[in-house]
């Protein structure tokens, strides 16, 4: 069945997600520590600006 398929290979991707954070908690939020330090945040609605103008239209 496709369906059981699928279901079998995203629980396989959830847990290896899982098995990762656990085994490497630091580089994940060493990642976003560089990702966040480089974006700075809008000041209209306080998301990550990428880029030059944010998602939201407004300026900052
Ligand atoms: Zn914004």
């Amino acid at each position: 069945m496709l369906l059981k398929t699928i279901l079998v290979f995203l629980l396989a991707m959830v847990l290896l997600g899982m098995i990762g954070k656990a085994l490497f908690p630091g580089a994940m939020s060493r990642g976003m520590k560089r990702i966040t330090r480089r974006n700075p945040v809008c000041k209209a609605c306080g998301r990550y600006v990428i880029g030059k103008t944010c998602d939201c239209g407004k300026k900052g």
